[in-house]
């Protein structure tokens, strides 16, 4: 089993069977009498995000690339591990798991992963660098001395990574993100139509009508978005632009080009003339948004390709990564 425990989304692969959970990483508690209980994990608990009554929170134990809440993480590991085997009355079949981390885990979070594993019933646990699993899962020759890069854009950060020979050449992490995307979509709606709106909203804006660059926007492709009214208090529906949203974006788009360029000109020359050949690889589900491969070829002058199914592709990198003795090396027991 391999499991991409994701700021934003978990997502499962399954020997013989490929991936068979992909759900928020989202755990809905409930405390009733000052003792606490996991009420709903996954797409449930996501559904309850900004909509939780009191003595109920929807929490994020992965947010921003670390582990804000281990316990609660551990909590969604093990119910998503019981989950795939079909609930926790089945005989538990004790895993080896290979878990993808990113790569600015630090030992103490690398530790707690693995204890969290552990406990939750795993019996053998690899950890995989995300950006490793990354380029294994879109097909990169990571086991060959070729340099390679990879841009994984996630919910809570952005990791680039030159990879080359089984290890990571070189790689650096951002706090940049789908969430941060999501926040700047509601900043600007409340500042510019005086409109609060939620975390979902925001994400549905940008998943609808989101774009990388104001070249390619358009003014006539428009939304209409519901929240409540900043003065009056009351619901209200307003209607914005693709042109806006792009504009609103162009800061974070900005910060993850400059990332980018920054793991560029730190790379050995001749990880960097292999990358000037094969170009960049993207992955997760930040590089979905609309011409953010565009925004990011246009800055580098290199090729940028966007992986098949990549919100998927690191599940199933590390997948092939337990499975293929060819990879074995990739993954480390600390
Ligand atoms: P993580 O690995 O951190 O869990 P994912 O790779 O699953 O993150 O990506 C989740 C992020 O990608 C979320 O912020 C989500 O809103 C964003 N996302 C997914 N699809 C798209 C899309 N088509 N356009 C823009 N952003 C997207
Ligand atoms: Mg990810």
């Amino acid at each position: 089993m391999a499991i991409d425990l994701g700021t934003a989304n978990t997502v499962v692969y399954l020997r013989d069977r490929g991936i068979v959970l992909n759900e928020p990483s989202v755990v809905a508690i409930e405390t009733l009498n000052g003792v606490q209980r996991v009420r709903a994990v996954g797409a449930e608990a996501k559904l309850m995000m900004g909509k939780t009554p009191d003595g109920i929170r929807a929490i994020r134990p992965m947010r921003d690339g670390v582990i804000a809440d281990i316990d609660v993480a551990e909590q969604m590991i093990k119910h998503f591990i019981d989950k795939v085997h079909g609930g926790p009355s089945r005989l538990p079949r004790r895993p080896e798991i290979a878990i993808c981390i990113p790569s600015g885990a630090t030992p103490v979070e690398r530790r707690a992963i693995r204890q969290a594993a552990e406990n939750a019933g795993a019996r053998i646990v690899h950890l995989i660098e995300e950006p490793m699993a990354a380029a294994i899962g879109a097909g990169l020759p990571v086991t060959e001395p070729i340099g390679a890069m990879v841009v994984d854009i996630g919910g809570g950060t952005t990791e680039v990574a030159v990879l080359s020979l089984r290890g990571l050449a070189y790689s650096t992490s951002a706090r940049v993100g789908g969430d941060r995307m999501d926040d700047a979509i509601a900043s600007y709606i409340r500042r510019k139509h005086n409109l609060m709106i939620g975390e979902s909203t925001a994400e549905r804006v940008k998943l609808e009508i989101g774009m990388a660059s104001t070249d390619q926007a358009r003014d006539d492709v428009v939304m209409s978005v519901k929240g409540r009214d900043l003065v009056a208090g009351y619901p209200k529906e307003v209607e914005v632009s693709q042109m806006e949203i792009a504009g609103s974006l162009a800061d974070l788009v900005g910060q993850v080009v400059e990332t980018v360029l920054g793991a560029l000109e730190k790379t050995e020359p001749e990880l960097a003339a292999d990358i000037y050949d094969q170009g960049i690889v993207m992955t997760g589900g930040g590089s979905l948004l609309r011409g953010i491969d565009m925004v990011l070829a246009r800055a580098t002058g290199l090729p940028v390709m966007v992986a098949e199914d990549a919100l998927i592709c690191v599940a199933r990198g590390a997948g092939r990564a337990l499975e293929d003795p060819v990879y074995r090396g990739v993954m480390t027991s600390v």
